[in-house]
């Protein structure tokens, strides 16, 4: 973190922004504001602003973005461009593979998230405090980025519950030496309800997932040699992978279902909610994190205008948003829920159906629908 903190303090007249919160939508909730010398404060519960040493993928529509903010450059140093994806069975054969028109980039979520915070202001950051919105005084802007169990949204709405997948999931780095064809590529092994991915993710890393839905009595555990039996009759570089991870992570899949917020607002007077606080989504479009990045750019301009009122902000933020976070959160549902059938002549359908996706629609579906940039402009 810098320390030229108050020099670039701003006179505007929204300069009492608090953020609650420091995951992926508070910290570049942060920078966004910086960015437009507007004045922050930023409050995180933990100790530390960190993630767990995991892959994160940054879809093509974030670069601008973040080349904006001048930490594109750094943060193509930390990963690796995604310029291929394949379909693969449980034993490496190949069902599909698409060539990504737009590459994404798969980098260490941890360094990520170093390099976020080594830019912002560190009299601006302030850790170890668990911040509740009755905190903040009705001058102050504040914006709710505490993430999927925001207690924010739960006092704004108490009843809108999560929606659980069933489904649970894995994941790690793997500092290793892979064959050629793992360079520049995520590799997904469909079938038999479960899922494994290697995604590389630079500097000789490879960021790996396992996904399952969940039976109903199972009490699953962050553990290596559960995941060597589930395995099992997988291809060897699965367990390969599994073995040289630094650590193995867990997580149960859960988001809203858009249908549920669908007339809620996203604000209440000086409070808006940003990021997984209003719009957890379950991983398998990769994209939850890439839409909180977006928040805070489109809020951080939204809020830079000083022909609107705070109202107008947070009134027009919701409307640009919610169509294509709507659109990640329904693809990503139901993809999870395709990929993961009990059923075998379902299975052998789906593997089938990959098979004959051509590579547009493949293409529509994971760059058209993740890179439009209407939603923030
Ligand atoms: C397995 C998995 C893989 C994923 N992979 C990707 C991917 O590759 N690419 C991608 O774009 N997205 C991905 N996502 C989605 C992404 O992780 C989330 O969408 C993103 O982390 C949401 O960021 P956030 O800042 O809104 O919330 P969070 O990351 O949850 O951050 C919330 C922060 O707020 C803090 N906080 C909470 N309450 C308070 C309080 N009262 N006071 C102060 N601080 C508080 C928390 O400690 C935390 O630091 C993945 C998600 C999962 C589960």
């Amino acid at each position: 973190m810098t320390t030229e903190a108050n020099s670039y303090t701003s006179m505007r007249k929204r300069n009492q922004i608090r953020i609650i919160g420091g995951g992926i939508a508070g910290l570049t909730a942060a920078l966004a504001l910086q960015s437009k010398s507007m004045d922050y404060q930023l409050f995180e519960k933990d100790s530390e602003i960190t993630y767990s040493n995991v892959g994160f993928g940054i879809s093509a529509n974030i670069f601008p973005i973040l080349e904006e903010w001048n930490i594109l450059n750094e943060t193509k140093l930390i990963g690796a461009e995604i310029k291929k994806f394949y379909f693969v069975n449980e034993k490496l054969e190949h069902i599909n593979s698409f060539n990504i028109k737009q590459p994404a980039l798969s980098v260490n979520r941890k360094l990520f998230y170093k390099i976020i915070e080594e830019r912002l202001y560190i009299n601006n950051i302030f850790l170890g405090l668990n911040k509740n919105i009755d905190d903040f005084s009705e001058n102050e802007i504040v914006i709710s980025a505490e993430g999927i169990n925001s207690r924010s949204r739960q006092i704004l709405y108490p009843n809108l519950g999560l929606r659980d997948s069933k489904q649970i999931l894995w994941r790690g780095i793997s500092k290793i030496e892979l064959d050629e064809k793992f360079k520049n590529s995520y590799f997904d092994f469909v079938g038999n309800n479960l899922r494994f991915a290697i995604i590389d993710t630079g500097c000789n890393t490879y960021s790996w997932y396992a996904i399952k839905q969940k039976t109903s009595n199972e009490q699953p555990i962050p553990d290596k040699n559960a995941l060597f039996k589930l395995f099992k009759n997988y291809h060897p570089i699965v367990n390969e992978v599994i073995l040289y991870s630094e650590n193995v992570y867990f997580s149960e899949l859960k988001d809203i279902d858009p249908k549920r917020r669908n007339h809620l607002r996203w604000y209440k007077n000086n409070n808006i909610l940003i990021g997984d606080a209003i719009h957890p989504t379950t991983p398998n479009m990769a994209n939850g994190g890439c839409l909180a990045i977006e928040d805070a750019y489109l809020l951080s301009h939204l809020l830079n205008d000083d022909k609107l009122e705070t109202p107008e902000v947070f009134k027009k933020f919701q409307i640009l948003r919610t169509k294509k976070v709507n659109s990640v959160v329904n693809q990503s549902w139901r993809f999870g829920q395709l990929l993961h059938q009990q059923n075998n002549i379902l299975n052998s359908v789906i593997k089938f159906g990959m098979y004959m996706t051509p590579d547009f629609l493949f293409n529509k579906i994971y760059s058209t629908v993740l890179v439009e940039t209407k939603s923030i402009k």
